[in-house]
C-alpha cells in the first residue's frame, strides 16, 4: 500500500515537472507560439538564419536554389511573405537587383531589410576585355557567402537583428552563434588540409561566382565563360577561353547546376578540359542541403578533379 502510494505521488509529480517543462509562464505564451517571420533572399541565409533563430524564427526563402540569383523575378506569394515578414535578409552588393521593387511594393513600414554584406572585405570583378562586369552595381562581387569567413561577418548582423527584434532570447541566439562558429571553423580548417597539397589550381569559373572561395582556398580562377547575367558570350570570347585552355593545358572547367550545361561542354569538348558541376546555392545540387555541406561539397569536388585529372 506504502509503495503504490508512493509511487502515484511521484508520478503525479513527474506529470507536473513534464507540464511545466512544456508549458512556458504566462506572458511569454503569444511569442513562443508566434516565431518571428523572416523573409530571406536565397537560401544560403534561409539555413544561417535557422541556425542561429532556431524555435524562434519562421524563415521563408524567396529563391528555393534552382533559380538564377540574378535574373531572378519576384511571384505574387513572394509579395505575400515580404508582407507578412519582420525581417528581410539580403546578401546585397547588387545581387538581389529585384528586392528593392518588391520591399516598395510590400509598402510594409515595420519590415526591416537587413544586408547582411555589410563590412565583408570586397573583391573587385575584373573588367577584362570580353564584355566588362558581371553585376550593375560597382559595389563588387556579391557572391560573398562563398568564403566562411565572410559567412562569419554575415552570421553576426543575422544574430543582432533577431536580438533587437526579440531581446527576451537573447541568450539563446548568441548560444547559437557560437555553436554554428564553432562548426563553421571546424569546416574551413578541414578543407583548408584538403586543398594544401593541390599542385594545379587552375580553373574556369561557368559565371563569375567563385572568387571569394577562390582566394580562401587559393584556387585560381583563369577565365570566366558568361561575363553578365543572361547574356550569351561572344563567339570570339569562347574562341579564345577554348585557345587559352589548350596552350595552358588547363584541366578543370567548372559548370554551375542553375546556369545551362551547353558553353561548359562545348569547352570540355572542344579541349581535352573536364567538366565539374558544382553549386553556390545550398540545395541545388544532392548533399549540399545546408551551408556547410555546399561548402564542403564545392571544395572537395573540385579539389578531386584538380587532383585525379592533372
Ligand atoms: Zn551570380
Amino acid at each position: 500500500m506504502f509503495l503504490v502510494n508512493h509511487v502515484r505521488k511521484w508520478s503525479i509529480l513527474s506529470l507536473f515537472a513534464v507540464l511545466a517543462g512544456f508549458l512556458p509562464p504566462f506572458g511569454t505564451l503569444a511569442e513562443a507560439r508566434d516565431p518571428i517571420p523572416v523573409v530571406v533572399t536565397i537560401p544560403v541565409l534561409k539555413d544561417l538564419a535557422e541556425q542561429i533563430g532556431g524555435q524562434y524564427v519562421r524563415v521563408t526563402s524567396l529563391l528555393s536554389g534552382y533559380e538564377n540569383e540574378h535574373t531572378y523575378s519576384p511571384k505574387p506569394t513572394d509579395l505575400v511573405a515580404v508582407r507578412k515578414a519582420r525581417l528581410l535578409l539580403e546578401i546585397g552588393m547588387g545581387l538581389e537587383v529585384w528586392v528593392s521593387s518588391l520591399v516598395k511594393n510590400a509598402g510594409d513600414q515595420s519590415l526591416r531589410v537587413i544586408t547582411t554584406s555589410q563590412g565583408v572585405e570586397l573583391i573587385r570583378d575584373d573588367a577584362d576585355a570580353h564584355g566588362g562586369t558581371h553585376h550593375e552595381g560597382e559595389a563588387g562581387n556579391p557572391h560573398v557567402w562563398l568564403d566562411p569567413e565572410n559567412v562569419a561577418i554575415m552570421l553576426r548582423h543575422i544574430t543582432q537583428a533577431f536580438i533587437e527584434v526579440d531581446p527576451g532570447h537573447t541568450a539563446e541566439y548568441q548560444a547559437n552563434q557560437a555553436a554554428y562558429l564553432r562548426q563553421l571553423g571546424q569546416v574551413q580548417k578541414e578543407l583548408l588540409e584538403r586543398t594544401q597539397r593541390l599542385s594545379d589550381r587552375r580553373f574556369i569559373a561557368h559565371h563569375p561566382a567563385w572568387p571569394y572561395l577562390a582566394k580562401r582556398f587559393s584556387f585560381e580562377i583563369v577565365g570566366t565563360i558568361q561575363m553578365q547575367s543572361g547574356t550569351e558570350p561572344s563567339a570570339l570570347h569562347l574562341q579564345s577561353l577554348i585557345e587559352k585552355v589548350r596552350r595552358e593545358n588547363i584541366k578543370v572547367v567548372v559548370s554551375e547546376v542553375q546556369l545551362s550545361r551547353r558553353l561548359p561542354e562545348l569547352l570540355a569538348r572542344e579541349t581535352k578540359a573536364h567538366i565539374v558541376v558544382l553549386t553556390a546555392m545550398p540545395g541545388g545540387l544532392a548533399g549540399t542541403g545546408t551551408y556547410l555541406d555546399m561548402l564542403r561539397y564545392d571544395v572537395l569536388q573540385l579539389a578531386d578533379a584538380l587532383e585525379t585529372i592533372s
